[in-house]
């Protein structure tokens, strides 16, 4: 059987593990879990997507920023409740190819990063 395409969650942004449930209909799977299923990203992650890619593009070339920066800018008094929110949003923006994930400078697996990230233009 030749390998299935590699997919992301439509939520979380994390690689989907491929499992024998959705043999028939891997298509149409869309998110990891059903948590993430239930998660659908609204226009909170939207707006978090163009504040990330807003002020990447205002920064120097190559410059990083940190996922909390654009939490507190977007929600200077609930930054904390939408971090995984931002975090998502950064993955899925790796998924699509315009952003990466580092740690200590170097490129990281946004579905297995573990810590600390800082966001670049890719
Ligand atoms: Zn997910």
């Amino acid at each position: 059987m030749k390998p299935l395409p590699e997919k992301t969650c439509a939520a979380c942004g994390r690689r989907i593990e491929w499992r024998a449930k959705w043999r028939d209909c891997w298509d149409e799977v869309r998110f990891c879990s059903a948590r993430c299923r239930r998660q659908k990203p609204g226009p909170e992650a939207e707006a978090a997507g163009r504040m990330i890619l807003a002020m990447l593009a205002e920064r120097k070339s190559g410059a990083t920023i940190c996922p909390g920066e654009v939490a507190r800018k977007l929600h200077p008094d609930t930054w904390r409740d939408h971090m995984e929110e931002v975090r998502s949003v950064a993955r899925r923006l790796v998924a699509d190819g315009r952003l990466v994930i580092t740690q200590r400078g170097q490129v990281v697996d946004p579905s297995t990063a573990k810590g600390p990230i800082r966001l670049k233009l890719r």
